[in-house]
């Protein structure tokens, strides 16, 4: 796979010096990770056998966006590229970080749903509370917390900022101390695609949900995946 990206190849895949693009490069010995080092005879330059141009990490990057919203797992991914678990989760986290929060505009309609899952194992159980804009079906915010009225009042404050015109919900008593019952409605929803959506987000979250929470075990890894798999 690796191979394909002409951008993106080994140094123990060409013999080839990075800085030099000379052939004489040589093994030499291991780093405290365990990873291949050479070394060139042209430029005496050092390196690891990973990937060699800096153009490499960008694409291992647009990768792990994608796997992610493929609701790939955390080991899959690092095999597919190559890279340790450790790595990758550095990675999803350094990029979740670069991800700006959604823009949240005003006099919009929005749907509040929540996922009740949990991390490490039943013991722990949590809330995913997640906002989605009606008419672009984007999610705008979300949250995991505990299963408190709390954690929905995150998202709902959020939006209350901006002045919803009106905020679509199941019938979570939570709720109802929440929203002022003004804007508040838990009625089926009229349209039948935002249902859909709401379903296949859903779907996809609780696949999603299975296969990183017992790799991650973690509320910031997760926290991560769901920002790369929303906005990434
Ligand atoms: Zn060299």
């Amino acid at each position: 796979m690796i191979k394909n990206e002409t951008s993106c190849i080994r140094v123990s895949d060409t013999g080839i010096c990075p800085k030099c693009k000379s052939k004489e490069i040589i093994k030499n010995g291991f780093t405290k990770n365990k990873k291949q080092q050479f070394v060139c005879n042209s430029c005496k330059s050092r390196f690891i056998d990973f990937y060699s141009y800096k153009a490499c990490n960008t694409w291992v990057n647009k990768r792990i966006i994608q796997f992610t919203k493929e609701g790939l797992g955390i080991r899959s991914t690092a095999r597919i590229l190559k890279i340790s678990t450790t790595t990758l989760l550095k990675r999803i986290i350094a990029i979740a970080k670069k991800i700006p929060n959604q823009i949240i505009y005003k006099n919009k309609i929005y749907e509040v749903d929540e996922m009740r899952t949990f991390i490490k194992n039943k013991e722990k159980p949590i809330w995913i509370v997640y906002a989605l804009e009606r008419k672009t079906r984007q999610v705008v915010n979300f949250t995991i917390g505990k299963r408190t009225k709390r954690t929905l009042q995150y998202v709902t404050n959020t939006l209350l900022l901006s002045n919803p015109k009106r905020i679509f919900t199941d019938k979570l008593i939570h709720y109802k101390s929440l929203l002022n019952e003004t804007i508040h409605n838990t009625k089926p929803f009229g349209t039948n695609h935002i249902e859909r959506k709401n379903l296949s987000l859903r779907t996809h979250l609780k696949r999603l949900n299975r296969k990183t929470i017992c790799y991650s075990k973690s509320f910031i890894i997760l926290q991560c995946i769901l920002r790369i798999y929303f906005w990434g």
